[in-house]
């Protein structure tokens, strides 16, 4: 590699980068070579020890984002990189799903880049000024390997803002109309891109919408958080008496009730209620006797300086759950928000319990489908936390 292009460390300051971990705080920097904001430079330690590749980004605390930590050509370097995650897929990606995330960020050393798959489209996000000098390149890789339909952009996250970019959102190829139908599972799902939350579904409880189904026969299910009624529709094809969905969104409620009837389900016989979900079931009555009840919420602590907050607001919701199933229910709980960990999470759900003076056993506990894989040398990854409760 030139050495004359290179981020060089302060002493000492190498640790994280030879533990593999993809981020450079600009605190670890000793010299930055001359470079235009988003470059690709080689990282060397005080010892001029080549360390790796990341792309770097003066304005940040987070100044660099690594993309190996092998020498090599930069360019093929990211053309392999996305290679590996299309591996990736082939093995965990299941039969009859035909929507998944194939980039994952830092998962997959491509830090700041999401593609989601719906279908013939692709659905890309770059988060990063790194990644938005490297979109011509990663588009014609991803062209040439999976030779999609069309490809939509969806760059409209907060990082990025954060980043100094602008927004950016629609067709980057052709247009094919909206709403794609996408399989997950066998079940069916309408997807559209303009407008929706995430890229268009929330891929990563694919894995968690099959364990509805396996448990929801002959069940009364309430799907709080439903967004498009990806749970709702599963606990139906598992045999559920009825299935309700609750969200504040009314587009995504719209939409669950276009999956329902996709699938082929009497969307009259099952709740479709655009509300918000604290209120709903603070309600006295529920409109349904529920035996099943899933909450899915969107993250509570988005910065670490709101754990405290976002834990009453976990409590609080599981309580309330928690006190409207009766004897033998089952509650599927998740939170998204990285900033809580696991054990904070069952420490929560704890409390709650004794809240909600309930009995609570922990029949299994979940984690992200697989094809969010998480990257061992980056566990702020490993976002998404689920436990299946039994209520006594
Ligand atoms: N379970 C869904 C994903 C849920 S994401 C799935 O499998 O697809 C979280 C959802 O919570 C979003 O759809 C968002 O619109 C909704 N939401 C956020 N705050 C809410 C509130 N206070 N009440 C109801 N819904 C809310």
């Amino acid at each position: 590699m030139d050495t004359t292009q290179a981020v060089i460390l302060k002493p000492e300051r190498d640790k994280s980068l030879r533990n593999f971990h993809p981020w450079v705080f600009l605190g670890a920097v000793e010299k930055f070579p001359e470079f235009e904001n988003g470059d690709i430079l080689g990282v060397l330690n005080a010892d001029k020890q080549f360390l790796g590749y990341g792309y770097f980004n003066q304005g940040k605390s987070i100044v660099g984002r690594m993309i190996s930590f092998h020498d090599g050509d930069p360019k093929q370097i990211i053309i392999d990189n996305i290679k590996g995650a299309i591996a990736l897929r082939k093995t965990v990606v299941p039969e009859d799903t035909t929507a998944y995330r194939l980039i994952n960020g830092e998962a997959d050393n491509l830090p700041g880049l999401i593609v989601d798959v719906y279908a013939d489209v692709l659905v890309l996000q770059a988060n990063t000024l790194g990644i938005e000098k490297l979109k011509p390149l990663i588009l014609e890789t991803l062209s040439n390997t999976i030779k999609p339909k069309a490809i939509y952009e969806k760059s409209t996250s907060p990082t990025r803002r954060s980043e100094g970019l602008e927004d950016v959102e629609g067709w980057i190829t052709s247009e094919v109309p909206q709403p794609v139908e996408i399989l997950e599972h066998g079940l069916k799902f309408s997807v559209s891109f303009a407008g929706s939350q995430k890229t268009g579904m929330f891929l990563d409880q694919r894995e968690m919408r099959q364990l509805v189904k396996n448990y929801s026969k002959d069940r009364t299910v309430l799907n709080c958080f439903s967004y498009s009624g990806g749970f709702s529709v599963y606990a139906l094809a598992g045999g559920a008496i009825q299935a309700d969905s609750v969200d504040s969104d009314k587009d995504a409620i719209a939409t669950a009730k276009d999956n329902l009837l996709l699938n082929g389900f009497d969307a009259s016989k099952n709740g479709l209620y655009t509300a918000d979900v604290m209120a709903f079931l603070a309600q006295n009555k529920l409109p349904a006797d529920y035996d099943f009840i899933i909450l899915d919420p969107p993250a509570f602590a988005k910065r670490a300086s709101d754990i405290k907050n976002a834990s009453r607001g976990y409590r609080d919701l599981n309580r309330l759950a928690m006190q409207k199933l009766p004897k033998g229910g089952l509650l599927l709980t998740s939170s998204c928000s990285s900033h809580i960990d696991r054990e904070l999470f069952q420490t929560i759900i704890f409390q709650a319990a004794k809240d909600a003076k309930r009995n609570i056993k922990i029949l299994s506990y979940h984690v992200l489908a697989a094809d969010h894989p998480v990257n061992l040398f980056f566990p702020e990854g490993d976002y998404l936390k689920s436990l299946l409760l039994y209520v006594e």
